[in-house]
């Protein structure tokens, strides 16, 4: 959530500029792009025939055989937030010639994609499609964590050893004081490991406009990974990867193609007679739960960037991400690293995953019911179409294994389910923590004193529904750790909207039953080093209240609305069709390793979905 405050607080009045006239050539440029890569796909199949000729020594046969089942590239989409119910709801307003509609035709598509763990959130998410492994396997249980060791709030990226006096890590292109990110914290290997592991001279990227959404899908024998810098407009890197910024990169910067965006205004991407279809399918553009964010932007298109290009104050690029411009600039990002580095060049298998990141702050602003959120949608169709035309005038499709999925889904806002009658509601962090010290000291307390004995029992920090115990403390006191887990957990399921209650003990010793959705879940999200001593869930439509600061929408939580997500898998040895097969992205590292004949990531736990491959 800080990062969002961060950007949130950086949004200031908004001021008109020559967004029209700057929107209009946008769309015009974009036009250009897709018609020009749509032109050369037969000229790239002819360059990629005459490479895939048999090397030296093998025969024709047996190089052939090679080539139909070794592409060049895996091209790894994900979408932030984007819930797998969207294809449906908005896929007939696809484009015809957009990437969606082309992914969902010429794919396989797993329709009852589901995570199998909590919480569902961003870094676990990112961590488990490309490692085929739960949080509790690749050790990114959340965005972020408490960690006892350090006594504070960790970030799933925050490089462990980046400690501002050692000068360690640099992060090339990013403001002062801005975080060299690193994929130390991820304890398990990926696809792209793997194929390094191979062979060093396959080429591993990650891009996203969040670190966490380029690092973690990458992994850490990644060639590179690269986000985008809110301070400075920049795509950045740290010396995880390399000494500096690759030329092109540094070239890419000085263009400054985030400014040309500033001032720029988001409007409602159908028109006339279809613009209907914004109401009918999502409703009023500002109904009164839109309310709840404090931002100072507004509730209705269009949305206006703040700045214009020749202003840039760092206010647009805080807000960029609220926008589909921030896509945009991925796709444009994505191209220029597949030209420079020559992914999917040669035989040696490349690797790109490429996160959209809008889709997602667009949804914890406005709602999966909103308009905005439709909106982005049919925008992240074309989007990936731009891109996966491109791909396919560069490198040809035929020779490119493509998988798009999303880290998790979201709830609808609180306020909206209530409304409706469901069991919306926000949960106060503070009566979870006076349920579970009222409970303590009753228990552990000792009689007639006036100080609470055991007022340092409980650490201060909840977090993503985590209670953790001060060790030191109750061994001080020769506290029984199983007695205080079951008091606490029993406390705070006293809280109205508390729903499960779950001890580390529990957790451990392997009481969950398998049968038991949502302790199955907890217990893929539990890592006995990084989480704490009770986990809680929320009723359905619940969230917990983090601190003061109300986000409109949320997700993280073991239900259908956050699990669900889009997985396709499309290319060579894959049978196109819809598959209703129970599956999740874990399947998808394990699917591609299989497809391509190597080992699967370190920690793999999912399948691989036969039932899609070609005979
Ligand atoms: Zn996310």
């Amino acid at each position: 959530m800080t990062h969002q405050r961060a950007r949130a607080a950086a949004a200031a009045a908004v001021r008109p500029g020559l967004s029209l006239i700057l929107s209009t050539l946008l769309v015009l440029i974009s036009v250009a792009t897709s018609a020009n890569a749509q032109t050369s796909p037969r000229a790239a199949r002819r360059t990629t025939a005459n490479a895939a000729a048999p090397p030296a020594g093998a025969t024709a046969a047996r190089a052939s055989q090679t080539a139909t089942v070794r592409p060049r590239l895996v091209l790894v989409i994900v979408v932030d937030q984007f819930r797998a119910d969207y294809l449906e709801r908005f896929g007939d307003l696809f484009a015809p010639q957009g990437g969606l509609r082309r992914l969902a035709r010429d794919g396989a598509q797993w329709t009852n994609a589901n995570y199998d763990h909590m919480p569902t959130y961003t870094a676990p998410g990112h961590a488990t499609v490309m490692t085929g492994a739960w949080p509790s396997e690749t050790g990114i249980i959340a965005n972020d964590w408490y960690d006892r060791d350090a006594g504070r709030i960790v970030s799933n990226a925050s490089d462990p050893e980046d400690k501002p006096e050692r000068g360690r890590w640099q992060l090339f292109g990013g403001g002062a004081n801005e975080r060299a990110s690193s994929p130390r914290r991820l304890i398990a290997s990926t696809l792209g490991d793997e194929i390094r592991l191979v062979n060093n001279r396959s080429k591993v990227i990650g891009i996203s406009s969040k670190d966490r959404g380029a690092i973690l899908p990458s992994g850490r024998h990644a060639n590179a990974a690269y986000w985008f810098s809110p301070l400075t407009g920049n795509m950045v890197s740290t010396n995880y990867y390399f000494n500096e910024l690759p030329a092109w990169v540094a070239r890419y910067n000085e263009a400054r193609p985030a400014d040309k965006v500033c001032g720029s205004e988001w409007t409602r991407l159908l028109t006339g007679q279809a613009a209907g279809e914004y109401e009918r399918r999502a409703g009023a553009d500002a109904p009164p739960w839109e309310n709840i964010a404090t931002t100072s932007d507004t509730n209705t298109f269009p949305h206006k960037l703040p700045g214009s290009p020749t202003d840039a104050d760092g206010k647009c690029w805080g807000m960029l991400d609220y926008t589909p411009f921030s896509n945009d600039l991925l796709v444009k990002f994505a191209q220029a690293a597949i030209e420079n580095e020559a992914l999917g060049s040669d035989a040696d298998t490349d690797v790109l995953t490429v996160s959209f990141s809008a889709n997602d702050y667009v949804g914890h602003r406005f709602g999966p019911y909103s308009q905005e959120v439709m909106d982005i949608t049919l925008r992240t169709d074309g989007q990936i179409g731009a891109l996966l035309n491109y791909v396919n005038a560069k490198v040809g499709l035929q020779n490119t294994l493509v998988a798009f999925t999303a880290d998790h889904g979201v709830a609808p806002i609180p306020e909206h389910a209530s409304a409706l009658g469901l069991t919306g509601g926000r949960i106060g962090n503070t009566d979870i923590m006076n349920a579970a010290r009222n409970a303590v000291r009753a228990r552990f307390g000792r009689k007639g004193e006036d100080k609470d004995s055991t007022a340092d029992y409980i650490s201060d920090t909840l977090y993503n529904a985590n209670l953790f115990f001060n060790t030191v403390a109750l061994k001080r006191d020769g506290i029984n750790r199983e007695e205080i887990e079951r008091v606490v957990a029993e406390a705070v399921l006293t809280v109205p909207g508390v729903n499960r209650a779950f001890t580390r003990t529990q957790l451990e010793t392997g009481s969950i039953s398998a049968g038991d959705n949502i302790g199955r879940r907890v217990l893929h999200g539990f890592h006995p080093r990084r989480s704490g001593d009770v986990i809680m869930v929320q009723e359905p439509f619940k969230y917990f209240s983090e601190g003061t600061f109300a986000i409109p929408a949320t997700h993280g939580s073991p239900y259908s609305y956050d699990t669900h997500v889009p997985l396709i898998i499309m290319g060579q040895g894959v049978a196109a069709g819809r598959y209703a097969q129970a599956s999740t992205p874990a399947d998808i590292a394990p699917t591609l390793a299989s497809i391509l004949r190597i080992q699967a990531p370190s920690n793999t736990v999912g399948r691989v979905l036969v039932e899609g491959l070609s005979k």
